[in-house]
């Protein structure tokens, strides 16, 4: 059993920021995590992902990403970032360790891994969604015959050459991957309402700046919807593919089928479309399996927090997977924020637990 003060679970974008300002501390720490290799989430995205809001906007506390503040990062370069991340703060990661229960264990917590035990004084979980793909319960799901992938297992269009495909979901994934493929493909984009797009020469720099808004307008107690438009990270970005891919007529949406068949779906009028495969692009759920010993997680799989401290257990800070644990505290850039107030909370409560 390692003693240590801060145990943190993932080594992902988020976990590197709070361990980032955890070295500046006098707390012993580490970040134990599942992955053989640095990155993270961004190990498992389609090849053609780019980064909605260029490097300088797309960076970790510390040190910004190459590229200036025109330029898109690819995947392989926000990759190769993270692992340099690492190196050059000397971040104390242990991998691959994944951890499959956090428990209590008198005044300390109990972190058990397959790469060993800790016991720590603290715990920040930030073990990010890309593990736990959601897909809604469509009637006929089970019976369809065709390929139906999320889109945590999409890389890249070439597999899909010639084929009908149907993408589902109207995020920033979803009309990514349908400019991917309708260029080889014939491919029908189903969202629940008319996708928001931005504007040509808006990127998602304009999110992160509505999010810091709604963020100061909360802290001045004033209204956060009052402060900015509401505007999510769900909203598309005009990436210069996307913008490609309407310029052909092919980001055209319709709204969702009612089943599915063996060979297609069935829509609300009765008609049947046959298709190849189905592409989810449906989002992701908080990866908290690891947190079932300590009760804390609810029926929608979250954890009630006051910011990103949970309730039920004051020893507990949950970091990174989405608008519920802070603004935009799911992206590179805006997890900075959380990261730093993280730190600083449990720096105070350790202190003054003595
Ligand atoms: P992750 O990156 O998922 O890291 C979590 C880590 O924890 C992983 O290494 C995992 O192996 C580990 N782990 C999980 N469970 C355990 C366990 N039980 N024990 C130990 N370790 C565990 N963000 C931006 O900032 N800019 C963008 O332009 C952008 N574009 C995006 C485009 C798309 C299409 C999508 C889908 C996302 C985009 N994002 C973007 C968001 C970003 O990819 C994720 O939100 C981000 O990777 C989340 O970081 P994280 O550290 O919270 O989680």
């Amino acid at each position: 059993m390692h003693s240590i003060d801060v145990a943190v679970i993932g080594a992902g974008q988020a976990s590197l920021a709070v361990g980032y300002y955890l070295r500046r501390t006098d707390l012993s720490h580490v970040l134990l995590d599942a992955a053989p290799e640095p990155g993270g989430a961004w190990r498992y995205s389609w090849d053609s992902l780019r980064l909605f809001s260029p490097a300088r906007w797309s960076s970790l506390p510390g040190w910004l990403m190459a590229g200036g503040p025109a330029y898109y990062p690819a995947r392989d370069e926000v990759l190769r970032y993270l692992a340099a991340y690492e190196e050059r703060y000397r971040l104390p990661v242990v991998r691959p360790a994944r951890v499959s229960a956090v428990g209590r264990d008198g005044d300390r917590m109990r972190v058990s891994s397959d790469a060993g035990e800790w016991s720590a004084r603290a715990v920040v979980s930030a073990t990010g969604t890309w593990s736990h793909p959601y897909i809604p319960d469509y009637p006929g799901r089970e019976g369809f015959r065709g390929l139906q992938l999320h889109s945590a297992e999409y890389r890249c269009p070439e597999p899909f050459a010639g084929q009908r495909v149907l993408v589902v979901g109207g995020g920033n994934s979803g009309a990514q991957i349908v400019a991917d493929l309708s260029q080889i493909a014939s491919v029908i984009w189903v969202t629940r309402h008319e996708p928001t797009f931005l504007p040509d020469d808006v990127d998602g720099r304009v999110l992160f700046e509505w999010a810091t808004r709604r963020y100061l307008a909360r802290l001045a107690g004033e209204d956060p919807a009052r402060a900015a438009p509401p505007g999510g990270l769900g909203d598309v970005v005009m990436l210069p593919p996307v913008r490609a891919a309407r310029d052909r007529g092919a980001l055209r949406s319709v709204r969702p089928f009612v089943r599915l068949s063996e060979s297609g779906v069935v829509w609300r009028d009765g008609a049947e479309t046959e298709v190849d495969a189905i592409v989810w692009a449906t989002g992701f759920r908080a990866a908290l399996d690891h947190l079932a010993p300590l009760g804390v997680v609810d029926a929608q799989g979250r954890v009630a927090t006051d910011g990103t401290r949970a309730r039920a257990e004051p020893r507990l800070w949950l970091v990174g997977y989405g608008e519920w644990t802070g603004y935009a505290s799911a992206t590179l850039v805006g997890v900075g924020r959380t990261a730093k107030a993280t730190v600083a909370e449990v720096v105070s409560t350790l202190a003054q637990a003595g």
